[in-house]
């Protein structure tokens, strides 16, 4: 680790949380490679979910017109007060970022921003579906996860790598793996390595499209990944499988597919066609 960080740490007497996924990079060369591949600008509002000791902070404001960084771990107050309280674009919310208002949080960037985050694994998806889900004003997600996952959040239709959340990012945009990261560039090491993915969401892809009934589609789609696509429309919409196969049909799709194979314009056609669900809850 940076011997100055290093020693930044120590003084405040803090050791890392492997509750809170806090494994920290300090490579700066790394760190502006990372803030280079998220096409930050001197007109970009960033918002950071998890600013750790502050490395990649401190590499975003060199950038970015504005920085908020959200970060659960209040121990951090002083480490970052003495790595990025002098940068004055730079504004620290200390919170769980899962339990912010979104509104609250897109209010506070004002307007258009890109996320970036070099997340824990524990809240990877439900960070990224909630902000696919809901955020309004993002353009992009530069997202640092390990690199398994990385390549699942860019697979391919029918891939062993495709899954619903691959589907609900291509609802609302496109992903690519942008950078490798090995395992030695944290502090501490953990056990695998990571990759960046850059998601861009396109605005207006499929407007007007209800994708709350997509979405419930795609749930359906990888319910059971075994099971041919049929049965678990029947599982899922209480119908018979005649009614079911017919569904398929009329979206141009095979009765036999599998939901890993269908691609997120397939999800929208079948959506059209399949009824209005009795039960959310069973
Ligand atoms: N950005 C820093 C870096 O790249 O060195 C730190 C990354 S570290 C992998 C993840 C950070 O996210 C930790 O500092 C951790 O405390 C913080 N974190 C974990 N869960 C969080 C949550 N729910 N809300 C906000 N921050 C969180």
């Amino acid at each position: 680790m940076d011997k100055s960080l290093k020693s930044i740490l120590i003084k405040h007497g803090f050791s890392f949380k492997k509750a809170y996924g806090q494994n920290f990079l300090t490579d700066t060369n790394l760190l502006d490679e990372i803030v280079e591949k998220a096409g930050v600008t001197e007109n970009d509002t960033v918002l950071e979910i998890g600013c750790g000791a502050g490395a990649l902070t401190y590499a975003l404001s060199k950038k970015a017109k504005r920085v908020v960084g959200y970060e659960i771990d209040q121990k951090l107050k002083p480490v970052l007060q003495e790595t990025v309280g002098d940068c004055k674009n730079v504004e620290i919310v200390f919170g769980d970022i899962m339990k912010q208002k979104l509104t609250d949080v897109e209010n506070k960037l004002g307007g258009e921003y890109i996320m970036v985050a070099n997340l824990p694994y524990y809240i990877t998806t439900p960070i990224i579906m909630h902000f696919l889900e809901n955020a309004k004003k993002i353009k992009a997600m530069v997202i640092m996860v390990q690199e398994e996952v990385a390549y699942r959040l860019a697979a391919k239709a029918g891939s062993s790598d495709y899954g619903a959340i691959t589907v609900g990012i291509n609802l609302r945009g496109n992903a690519q793996v942008v950078l490798r990261v090995p395992r030695e560039k944290f502090t501490p090491s953990p056990n695998v390595d990571s990759a960046v993915t850059k998601i861009v969401i396109e605005s207006g892809k499929f407007n007007g499209v209800d994708l709350t009934k997509v979405r419930d589609a795609v749930r359906c789609g990888f319910s059971s990944r075994r099971k041919m696509f049929v049965n678990n429309i029947m599982n899922t919409y209480k119908i018979p499988r005649s009614e079911a196969e017919n569904c398929l049909i009329s979206a141009g799709l095979e009765t036999t597919v599998r939901g890993e194979s269908l691609s997120a314009q397939d999800y929208v056609n079948l959506s059209k066609f399949l009824p209005e669900r009795a039960n959310k809850n069973g």
